[in-house]
């Protein structure tokens, strides 16, 4: 295929829905195609770079190619209600001894009994009625199998990978992002990454105003050429009122994954600023508060949530548990050391999650306990503080430390990454809105 082909091939396949469903002409394509620059040994960069990020179709196992030596083949059996292992292979022919043998030599393959109704269970039986190798496909990607070498048996997990396919998606709210997103043809899955990823910046409910937009690069996954779901969004802008905040997705060399903005800092706080979900602030930080059980001047050095008893309770950030047990007017209470600067306190509550203890070790958002109205409380809420360097200060006002963004290190190599996608984004969008310009 020569190259102009190729793209416009491209631009066929892969299209984004929001604009293909309607009325997307060929006489449309052929015309970017034709607007597309000159290509030969001229093609710009950035549309080099495209091709080259084309989907990479990873290898995928093929069942009969791992058994190069068996020519025999495989018996199928669709795992049926009241089937079991055992029954199965005595079904089969199979020997007790070879059962026995099976499930007993290789502790992972304790798990073929494991079966469920719909399951499919392949097996390997020689001409003399000898279980050679056994293959359980627990889904579509996952499955596990057991191999005989003559003497014991051999288990193994195998993972299938998707195949990752580069998509693209934008919408201009209405209404809410969810419909935005639904009618740009995302999915649930992936509206709510990218509600995630700006969590920090953007209150999706106050926050949003009519005309407010996004874009995005995604991938989706394919099996067998078929979609069966959606992977990471690798970028996404977002247009908020008058800002516009961007994100990029970048594993570092340890493998740590991160959202981060074009700069190189993470997109995350190092505190979510609402440790409760679903509540209101029925009482704000005053330093002058007349105390509504004291009845006298005592400040308040928090800030209270009201929400119904049994609410879980999430770490604002990680940490080591400074504290947990009962004190005074305080109840039941969780105290978390953030590092050298900060502590968070969380008050009156009903009782705390399973495994906190002091000392022990929590993720940001990590359920510590329940909202309740243990000490002095008029009703169930969380009393909520946040010092800094043993200041209590406003949790609703302040100022929330970024999250680590990218090492030192390879912040030229987040760069270049960073420029990739802006190109690889550019280019459908440059497309998208040629096609819905030319569409009557
Ligand atoms: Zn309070």
């Amino acid at each position: 295929m020569t190259k102009p082909l190729s793209l416009i091939m491209f631009f066929l396949t892969r299209f984004p829905r929001v604009h293909i469903a309607a009325s997307l002409s060929l006489a449309v394509l052929l015309g970017a195609a034709i607007l597309l620059p000159e290509t030969g040994s001229s093609v710009p960069s950035h549309l080099e770079s495209m091709e080259l990020t084309l989907p990479e179709l990873e290898d995928s196992i093929d069942v009969a190619d791992s058994n190069p030596e068996t020519t025999r083949s495989w018996r199928e059996i669709n795992v049926r209600s009241g089937d079991t292992l055992g029954k199965l292979l005595r079904d089969n022919g199979i020997p007790a001894t070879e059962i026995h043998a099976l499930v007993s030599s290789d502790p992972l393959l304790k798990q073929l009994a494991n079966l469920r109704v719909g399951d499919l269970l392949r097996l390997d039986i020689d001409e003399r009625g000898s279980l050679q190798g056994i293959e359980h496909q627990i889904s579509r990607v996952e499955m596990l199998r057991g191999q005989f070498d003559g003497a014991r048996w051999h288990g193994e997990h195998v993972k299938r990978d998707y195949e990752r396919q580069l998509s693209y998606a934008e919408a201009v709210i209405e209404d809410s992002l969810f419909l935005a997103g639904q009618q740009a043809g995302m999915t649930d899955n992936l509206i709510m990454q990218l509600a995630n990823i700006f969590a920090w910046d953007i209150d999706f409910i106050l926050d949003i105003r009519r005309g407010d937009h996004f874009r995005l690069l995604y991938e989706e996954l394919l099996l067998d050429g078929e979609k069966v779901g959606d992977g990471n969004i690798l970028m996404a802008e977002f247009w908020n009122r008058d800002r516009k905040v961007a994100a990029f997705r970048f594993e570092t060399s340890e493998g740590r994954v991160e959202y981060l903005d074009a700069l190189g800092n993470s997109m995350r706080r190092e505190f979510i600023r609402t440790p409760v979900e679903f509540a209101r602030v029925s009482s704000r930080f005053n330093p002058n508060r007349r105390h509504p059980v004291l009845n006298t001047i005592r400040a308040h050095r928090g800030v209270d949530y009201a929400a119904p008893t049994g609410t879980p309770i999430r770490a604002a950030g990680d940490g080591r548990v400074e504290f947990v047990g009962k004190k005074g007017g305080y109840g039941n209470v969780v105290i978390i050391r953030h590092g050298q600067a900060y502590s968070t306190l969380y008050a009156h509550m009903r009782n705390f999650a399973r495994g906190i203890r002091s000392g022990s070790r929590v993720k940001q958002g990590q359920t510590i306990g329940y909202v309740g109205m243990t000490g002095l409380a008029s009703g169930p809420h969380l009393h909520y503080e946040f010092l800094v360097n043993g200041v209590h200060r406003d949790p609703l006002t302040v100022q929330l430390p970024k999250a680590q963004g990218i090492p030192e290190g390879e912040r030229k190599a987040f760069l270049v990454h960073v420029n990739k996608l802006r190109n690889q984004l550019a280019l459908y969008s440059d497309t998208s809105t040629l096609a819905a310009n030319e569409t009557p």
